[in-house]
């Protein structure tokens, strides 16, 4: 059904014959389009455009249909078909080339482009090398792209288009932005299909295993990519680089360093940015600064990955002194450098230069504190035991706390011994998150604290009943160029008997050595994963069991871990690090752990 106001609009006088002069209008026209903020203003910009002769005019149509664009789908599927409509005709400018410049400015904006397209083929316009691209790209940007890029696919091949690599390259790219793995799956025969790929159908498919979180694979094909002879280029090394941030690979990190420099690669601000945040975020945060002394040209990126590098790292002093640097040198602090030393006193314990930022940051800088930010002063007040003052601060808060607010809280209550506090705050987040799992855990904790076994137990008895599951942890190591995956009850893979023969005797050794399993924490779910039997040991065990039984001795073990490491594991970890002389990095979801001689960097503060 077509609104009141659009059959109205249809009825739009053709082209005058003798439009105004156009310089005059144009201008007049670019501001009209430049305030429509609603469907009958876009439609008054229409009949403007239509009257005064400025339907040919290119810079016009592409302001409308961006102008459109902002309006929702089916404004600009309305106002697609009402200045492309042969009713206007005679429309002198029905060419490919208008149809192009409208698919295009139509990327990226979450519009339907299939009406535009549908339009085009009905007028006789075929479409040529540059509109599928235009077509896939903002295809790419739709909430749920699949069924169009499937009906985009089967129309280039119709047009016989679909071997021309460009339009093959951004099928990958639409295909990779669903998501899904069927739509994976079709990039890939994409992929696999195309006679000579080049730097950027590598780059397509690699970026769309990360988009899907399927790093491991994005490495995998990088590495098939090294048997091919085809050169990778700065956008393929930058794709990759994010796929080791995700994997924690330092050691493909460094290959890739070595590689730009020995290619001779031209080290762009973006490439040398993305060596930068890679190497500080796989654990190798010296080598990220000195790669940043040695920039020629830096700018708030650079500044910013090494501040939470730094950060990451417990090196918070530094981080700190960074930031000051930065300052300095003339860049202006945004919000995210701002995470970025809110972080580093917040894991280096430095509660007063913490509420300084805070402060400074509307006071000095005008940057509105975000969510981010407040909890970054709620995690600072916690970690350092001052509950009462993290309280008053979310108490304070002009803007609604978020549950992972008010999770830390909780951690601090349970820490802290403020066992009632944290059970009337977790019963709230209950309330305001009723279908995540993890709050159940929470809060039976509490009951457990309190020896009220009974709820304890009808809690879990609950939780299984609604199948309700806590997060999947899981644990990779690099080892030879591979990625090794470990999860907790992960036992159907082959080489994992002998992980639990050696998981087995570490534990003898660890007992033997005087370590006690924190037997307090045993009664407790305190772990983000399932643990639901002493054979289930967390992933990051496994992961260094696997690192200890495949590494010379004294080699340092590098363990990447998707959630937050657990008190249980850290202490194993911490005495497992003398038992066997051997310093161990784990990165979990919040910093960088560096355990050596019985101890570990964070100083038990995570
Ligand atoms: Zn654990
Ligand atoms: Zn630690």
């Amino acid at each position: 059904m077509m609104s009141p106001s659009l059959q109205l609009a249809i009825t739009i006088q053709p082209p005058s014959s003798s439009p105004i002069p156009i310089r005059a209008t144009e201008q007049q026209c670019l501001s009209l389009l430049h305030s429509t903020s609603s469907l009958p203003k876009l439609l008054q910009a229409l009949t403007f455009l239509l009257k005064s002769g400025l339907h040919s005019n290119i810079l016009i149509l592409t302001r409308f249909a961006a102008a459109a664009s902002f309006l929702g789908p089916s404004a600009t599927a309305a106002a697609a078909a009402l200045l492309f409509s042969p009713s206007h005709s005679p429309l002198p400018l029905h060419d490919s080339f208008l149809f192009n410049t409208a698919l295009q400015s139509l990327s990226p904006s979450p519009l339907h482009p299939l009406p535009i397209f549908s339009l085009m083929l009905r007028l006789h316009l075929p479409p040529n090398h540059f509109t599928f691209p235009f077509l896939l790209k903002a295809i790419a940007s739709l909430p749920s792209p699949l069924p169009a890029a499937s009906q985009a696919h089967a129309s280039a091949l119709r047009f016989g288009l679909a071997g021309d690599s460009f339009v093959h390259n951004t099928l990958i790219h639409a295909y990779a932005a669903v998501r899904c793995v069927a739509a994976l799956e079709s990039a890939r025969k994409v992929f696999d299909e195309m006679p000579k790929p080049c730097p950027v159908t590598f780059s397509a498919m690699i970026g769309g295993y990360i988009l899907s979180g399927r790093s491991n694979e994005a490495v995998a094909l990088f590495r098939q990519m090294q048997l091919t002879n085809i050169p990778p280029d700065d956008v393929t090394i930058m794709t990759v680089l994010s796929a080791c941030v995700d994997l924690g690979a330092l050691d493909l990190t460094h290959w890739i360093k070595f590689y730009v420099e020995r290619m001779k690669m031209p080290k762009t601000l973006f490439l040398c940015n993305a060596l930068v945040d890679a190497l500080a975020k796989c654990g190798d945060v010296d080598g990220a600064v000195q790669l940043f002394d040695r920039m020629p040209e830096k700018n708030i990126v650079s500044w910013t990955s090494v501040i939470h590098g730094l950060a990451m790292h417990g090196r918070g002093v530094e981080a700190v002194r960074a930031f000051e640097a930065m300052k300095n040198a003339d860049f202006e602090p945004d919000a995210v450098a701002f995470i970025g030393v809110l972080k580093a006193c917040s894991h280096g314990g430095l509660v007063s230069d913490g509420r300084y930022y805070f402060d400074s940051m509307s006071r000095d800088f005008g940057v509105q504190p975000r969510i981010e930010h407040y909890g970054c002063m709620v995690d600072l007040f916690s970690r350092a035991g001052m509950v009462e003052e993290a309280m008053e601060f979310v108490g304070a808060m002009p803007i609604k706390p978020n549950p992972v607010i008010w999770r830390t809280l909780i951690a601090a209550c349970r820490v802290h011994g403020k066992l009632e506090l944290g059970e009337r705050i977790t019963k709230q987040l209950i309330n305001q998150e009723p279908l995540y799992g993890s709050n159940y855990v929470l809060l039976s904790n509490f009951y457990a604290l309190n020896k009220r076994w009974e709820k304890k137990w009808d809690i879990r008895k609950s939780m299984d009943q609604q199948g309700m599951r806590k997060a999947p942890g899981f644990s990779s190591f690099e080892l030879n160029g591979e990625i090794y995956e470990f999860v907790a009850g992960g036992e159907k893979l082959s080489h994992y008997q002998e992980i639990y023969e050696m998981v087995e005797e570490i534990s003898k050794k660890l007992m033997g050595a005087g370590f006690m399993a924190a037997t307090s924490e045993m009664l407790l779910d305190i772990h983000e994963e399932d643990k639901e039997d002493a054979l289930h040991w967390h992933s990051e065990k496994l992961a260094i069991a696997f690192a200890l039984l495949r590494t010379p001795p004294g080699t340092r073990i590098r363990i990447v871990k998707n959630l937050r490491v657990c008190g249980d594991c850290h202490s194993a970890t911490k005495f497992i690090s003398k038992v066997y002389h051997r310093e161990i990095v784990v990165r979990d979801r919040s910093r960088f752990h560096c355990f050596k001689d019985g101890f570990c960097s964070c100083k038990d503060f995570w």
